[in-house]
């Protein structure tokens, strides 16, 4: 018998002959000869190793669910060429040996259309996106991510870095490109001593909130908690920690990204500043950010949380509050707004969802004015732990998706009261689709930050506004899309800028013109690091313009 040891990925570690010492001398030599045969390479080659008749024998005899098992179901074995596309949209035809030669490259998983995990993989939290990479990376660190990239560009394939999935118009995903899915790049440590989070670059902010509080420290994160930290703070990063600590990208102290060349590259104020620079703000178009290194607040755990309900009827009123109250509020609160009638509803609501982070004695003071409006149908507004607070909205993956949702959004100056009546006056509430629109508090601690700091072009937004219809799955989306398009028409002319991380299909000019005074630096960056735009599926940089 020859007894085998490999480690949970695969790798050969050991190998022993067991044998009835009565065995005929030719099977014990061909099982010494066996084991020499994987001694032979000193960097053995998992596949060659998997294929050899040592291997299925010894697959053979492991059951299902072993770690093994899994290291082999792990194996991608590619039947021949694979059609692909390029950045540009030219149908061609990666060479088997080529693709074979990716997968033997790689610590992690090559998945082509059809292995298990491949679904999953390319798969995005909009469940109308329905794309199809042509193969899918699955890295398990910087050197594979270092591999893919360099057989995109040498091939030069239509490229998709995914994290958290949570693009809603799926520029983490592509048709018949190659998607680098960062899934398997999920990591946060913390260094207390130096208030620093270290942070995969395919980790979401439920992994960086958690890890941080446990040691009485915090950065700005989003409010979801299955949102990837990889799009989010490249971004921008708004949270309900960003008046108090900027943007989650004004916490980034460092980065190790992999840039178009394959190289992997550490940036910080020291090392590599323009990049460092573009990254923030630049969103993905400048490689693949492996890891994040995030400069760390003492925050108590508990904060004061939640959503206070009113019906309809009150909306003027909440309004006008929030319209004055999140222009003036101490950086130590956050508030949002939002209003709607829910889909098979014609009944509409508003509310504040509020997150007060400062001296719990102070919290009475600041609370108060929210409480004056009266008439609410709720009030949750409650002492609550942060990292609970930050997955309370979270989506349970359980839940049926019986909704599909359409989404415009832009950034405010300032809160105009002919928007209030816009918002009021051209709502429209009826069972056949849902409405809703919401604005994401901003101001503080974000908007002291000078323009030209970082790429993010927007440190004059006080909220981001966002509108959405919605329509059943099943149903016609038509009557949403119509209703949202004309709403905002009323709406949106009162917006000055957009989010990249909303980008959907938008013009050069208006990708151009909506990073504002940073648009040049961020060309002359995006030439130097990505001249082929390999990174494209982004709010798109062009290295030409
Ligand atoms: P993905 O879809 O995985 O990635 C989006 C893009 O980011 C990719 O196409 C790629 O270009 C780039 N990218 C991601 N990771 C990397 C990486 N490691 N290296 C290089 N490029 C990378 N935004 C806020 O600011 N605050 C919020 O509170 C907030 N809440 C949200 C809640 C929900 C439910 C949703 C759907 C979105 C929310 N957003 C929020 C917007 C969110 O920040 C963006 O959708 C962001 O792109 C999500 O990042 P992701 O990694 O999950 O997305």
């Amino acid at each position: 018998k020859l007894w085998v040891r490999l480690s949970a990925g695969g790798e050969f570690l050991a190998a022993m002959v067991i044998g009835d010492i009565t065995a005929g001398k030719d099977q014990a030599a061909e099982a010494d000869l066996q084991i020499n045969d994987l001694r032979g390479s000193k960097v053995m080659n998992r596949r060659h190793f998997f294929k050899s008749s040592v291997a299925a024998a010894v697959a053979a005899s492991v059951p299902t669910g072993n770690a093994l098992s899994a290291a082999l179901a792990a194996l991608t074995t590619v039947e021949g060429d694979v059609a692909a596309v390029t950045g540009a949209g030219a149908a061609i035809s990666l060479d088997k040996a080529a693709v074979t030669e990716l997968a033997d490259s790689l610590r992690g998983r090559l998945l082509l259309p059809g292995n298990e995990g491949y679904d999953a993989a390319r798969s995005v939290l909009n469940f109308l996106i329905d794309k199809h990479p042509a193969l899918i990376v699955q890295p398990t660190g910087a050197a594979d991510v270092m591999n893919a990239v360099t057989f995109a560009r040498e091939n030069n394939l239509l490229l998709a870095v995914k994290c958290g999935g949570h693009s809603h118009s799926g520029k983490s995903t592509c048709d018949g490109g190659m998607q680098i899915d960062l899934s398997t790049l999920r990591s946060a440590h913390v260094d207390a001593g130096r208030r620093e989070a270290y942070i995969g670059g395919g980790s979401l902010l439920g992994e960086l909130d958690h890890e941080a509080m446990a040691h009485g420290l915090v950065t700005t994160a989003g409010t979801v908690s299955h949102t990837g930290v990889g799009g989010l703070t490249l971004g921008g990063g708004f949270g309900r920690l960003g008046r108090r600590f900027g943007l989650a990208l004004d916490n980034v102290m460092a980065a190790s990204i992999v840039t178009a060349d394959g190289q992997l590259r550490r940036v910080s104020a020291e090392q590599e500043p323009d990049l460092y620079w573009a990254l923030r703000g630049g969103g993905g178009n400048f490689g693949v950010v492996t890891e994040f290194e995030f400069k760390l607040h003492p925050m108590q755990r508990q904060v004061i949380g939640g959503e206070i309900v009113f019906p309809f009827d009150k909306a003027r009123d909440v309004l006008n509050l929030f319209a004055d109250y999140s222009m003036t509020a101490p950086d130590d609160l956050y508030l949002d707004f939002g209003m709607g009638s829910p889909l098979g509803s014609s009944d509409g609501y508003c509310m504040l969802h509020a997150c007060y982070s400062g001296p719990a004695e102070k919290a009475e003071k600041v609370l108060a004015p929210l409480r004056k409006i009266g008439g609410e149908v709720k009030d949750g507004l409650v002492p609550i732990d942060y990292v609970a607070m930050q997955r309370a909205y979270d989506q349970d993956p359980t839940d049926p998706r019986t909704s599909a949702s359409y989404m415009k959004s832009g950034f405010l100056k300032d809160f105009d009261g002919k928007l209030i009546d816009a918002l009021l006056d051209n709502l429209q509430a009826t069972p056949d689709f849902g409405a809703s629109v919401y604005f994401q508090h901003s101001g503080g601690a974000i908007g002291r930050v000078a323009d030209d700091a970082t790429a993010f072009a927007h440190r004059y937004s006080t909220h981001n506004m966002m509108a959405s219809a919605q329509w059943p799955v099943a149903g016609d989306s038509s009557q949403a899309m119509s209703f949202l398009r004309q709403y905002w028409s009323e709406i949106g002319k009162f917006t000055d800028g957009w989010y990249t991380v909303g980008v959907d299909n938008e013009s050069a000019q208006a990708v151009n013109a909506n990073y504002r005074g940073n648009y040049p630096r961020l060309v002359t960056i995006k030439k130097q690091y990505d001249p082929s735009n390999l990174f494209r599926l982004n709010a798109n940089v062009k290295p030409g313009a």
